[in-house]
C-alpha cells in the first residue's frame, strides 16, 4: 500500500466511479487503509430482491441485509411505490406544531402490534427520531428526565447495560455500549453505566446449558441492582440476540427475570430492538418469546421499545420510541422545563412514514412471519451441512439469523489470532463468488432478506462452507 493510493488528485482523475469513490468518500465503520488491496470496494448500481446487482451487472447475494435493514428485498415496487406517491404529496413537514397522516397512522399501527403483557397498562405513545442511535439516545433521556421531573429521586442518573452489547455509535448510545472495538477511544467522553453479564449462551459453561447460564446472569444482575439500589434509572438490552456483538444469542427466561427485576427496583426497562425487531428471530418481536410467570410463552412488555433499521423495510432512516403512558404523562407539567425538548430536523419525516406502513401492509398480505418460519428451517437445515467443519465453535440460530463461530480447532476458548484476519478472508473468499457475507471478527453469519428463495439460500451455504474452508486452511 502506498501513500498514492489515497491521493485524491489522482483518484478524481480516474475514469469509473468506483476509484473517483476513494477521492472523496469516507466510508463508515472503515479503516480506509485496507481500500482498495486489502478489502475491494463493491460497486453496486442495483438492487433486485434479495441481490445487490454491481456495475458490471453481476449478482451478489445480500445475505446481512444491508447492516440488518433490508426486510421483504431491494427496490420493492410497493414500497417504492408508496414513497413516490407520497413524495409528490407531503415530502416532508415540521412534527413540531404540525401533524400529518402517516406518522398519526404509523404510530396507532405500530402500538396495536407492539408487545403487550397480561395486566399491564400497553405502550401508548410513539416518538419519532431518525436513527436507530438517536432512538436509543431519546429512550436513555426519556428514562432519565422522568425521575428529575419527578424531583423524588435525584440521584437516578445511571444505567445498567449489558457486557457485550450494542446500542449505537452517538456518544450516549456508546456509552451504554460494551463492544471495545468502538468504544474504547471515547471512553473518557461518556457518561457511567453500569455492566451486568451477558446471558449469552456461548458463555455457559460445559454442561450447563442455556437456560441455567441466563439464570446465573439474572442472578448477578439481581446482586448488581441491590448494590446501586436508588442510583438507576434504566436498564437497556437487545432482547434475544447481541447482534453487532457477534450474534450472540441468550435464553428468553433473562427477559422474563429482567422484567421482573425492573419492576423491583422501580426502574424502567428499555427493549432495543433495533436489529431484532419485525420478525427477525421468528415473532415479530423478540420480547415476545419470552416465558409467563407460570411458565408457556407470554412475552414481556418493556417500558420503551426502540425500533429501526427494518422499521422502513430498510429504505429509509426512520427510528421510533414506544413508551408507556407512566412515563408520558411524567413530562406533562404547566412549565416547559419538564417537557421532552428532544428534536431531530427530520423527525416523523412523512416520506420514511409511508416506507414504514407500506412495509407493514406487506406483513399482513403476504404472511411474512409464516413464509419466514418456512425459510427459518431451511436455514438450520443447511447450516447443519455447514457447521460439522473442524474450525466452527458453535452455530446458533434465532429465527432469520444464522451464526458460525469460528476458532482454532473448533475450541471455544481458542479464538483465533486477530492478526490472522480469518474473517476478512472469508469475506473476500465469499465475494469473488457472488455473495457479501460480512463478518464480524471471525463470526460469519447469515441474516437475509426475508424474500430469500431455496436457490438463494443453497448458493449462500456453499459459498459459506468454501469461505470458512478457504479461511481457515492457513490458519
Ligand atoms: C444498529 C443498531 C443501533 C444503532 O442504529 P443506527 O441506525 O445504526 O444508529 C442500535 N441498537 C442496535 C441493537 C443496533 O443493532
Amino acid at each position: 500500500m502506498t501513500g498514492l493510493t489515497h491521493d485524491p488528485a489522482i483518484l478524481a482523475e480516474a475514469d469509473d466511479w468506483r476509484t473517483r469513490d476513494l477521492a472523496v468518500v469516507w466510508h463508515p465503520c472503515t479503516q480506509m487503509r485496507e481500500h482498495p488491496e486489502l478489502m475491494p470496494l463493491v460497486p453496486i448500481e442495483r438492487g433486485d430482491g434479495a441481490w445487490l446487482i454491481d456495475s458490471d451487472g453481476r449478482r451478489i447475494l445480500d445475505s446481512g441485509s444491508s447492516w440488518w435493514t433490508n426486510l421483504h428485498g431491494h427496490a420493492e415496487p410497493r414500497i417504492a411505490e408508496a414513497i413516490a406517491r407520497q413524495a409528490r404529496t407531503l415530502e416532508q413537514v415540521i412534527l413540531a406544531g404540525c401533524t400529518h397522516p402517516g406518522a398519526v397512522e404509523l404510530a396507532e399501527r405500530l402500538l396495536a402490534l407492539a408487545p403487550r403483557e397480561p395486566g399491564r397498562p400497553p405502550l401508548s405513545k410513539v416518538f419519532y427520531a431518525d436513527n436507530g442511535s438517536a432512538g436509543v439516545e431519546v429512550a436513555l433521556k426519556m428514562a432519565f428526565q422522568w425521575f428529575q421531573n419527578r424531583g423524588d429521586e435525584p440521584r437516578r442518573t445511571k444505567f445498567v447495560a449489558l457486557q457485550n452489547g450494542y446500542h449505537g455509535e452517538t456518544l450516549g448510545a456508546l456509552a451504554v455500549g460494551d463492544i471495545p472495538l468502538y468504544r474504547r477511544v471515547y471512553a473518557p467522553l461518556l457518561c457511567e453505566a453500569v455492566f451486568a453479564p451477558s446471558p449469552d449462551a456461548y458463555l455457559a459453561r460445559e454442561g450447563q446449558g442455556a437456560a441455567g447460564h441466563a439464570e446465573d446472569a439474572a442472578d448477578a444482575l439481581a446482586h448488581l441492582l441491590d448494590a446501586h439500589a436508588g442510583e438507576i434509572c434504566a436498564l437497556i438490552l437487545e432482547p434475544r440476540v447481541q447482534c453487532a456483538g457477534g450474534m450472540r444469542m441468550h435464553d428468553p427466561v433473562y427477559l422474563r427475570r429482567v422484567r421482573d427485576l425492573c419492576d423491583v427496583h422501580g426502574i424502567f426497562l428499555i427493549a432495543d430492538e433495533i436489529a431484532v425487531g419485525f420478525g427477525r428471530t421468528g415473532t415479530l418481536f423478540a420480547c415476545e418469546q419470552a416465558p409467563g410467570e407460570t411458565g408457556g410463552v407470554a412475552g414481556i412488555q418493556p417500558d420503551l421499545l426502540c425500533l429501526s433499521k427494518g422499521l422502513t423495510g430498510g429504505f429509509l432512516p426512520l427510528a421510533t420510541v414506544l413508551a408507556t403512558q407512566v412515563l408520558y404523562d411524567g413530562f406533562l407539567d404547566e412549565s416547559r422545563d419538564r417537557a421532552f425538548l428532544h428534536s431531530h430536523s427530520y423527525t416523523g419525516n412523512p416520506l420514511a412514514c409511508a416506507a414504514a406502513l407500506a412495509s407493514l401492509d406487506i406483513f399482513a398480505s403476504d404472511d411474512v412471519l409464516a413464509r419466514n418460519r418456512a425459510t427459518a428451517e431451511r436455514m438450520t437445515a443447511l447450516a447443519g451441512q455447514v457447521g460439522g467443519h473442524r474450525h466452527i465453535a458453535d452455530v446458533r440460530q434465532a429465527g432469520m439469523i444464522v451464526a458460525f463461530e469460528l476458532s482454532r480447532d473448533g475450541d471455544r476458548r481458542a479464538a483465533f489470532d486477530p492478526a490472522l484476519r480469518v474473517g476478512l478472508h472469508a469475506y473476500r473468499h465469499a465475494v469473488a463468488r457472488g455473495v457479501l457475507l460480512r463478518p464480524l471478527g471471525d463470526i460469519l453469519y447469515w441474516m437475509p432478506p426475508y424474500c430469500i428463495d431455496e436457490a438463494q439460500l443453497q448458493l449462500l451455504a456453499e459459498v459459506t462452507a468454501g469461505a470458512i474452508e478457504a479461511a481457515t486452511s492457513c490458519a
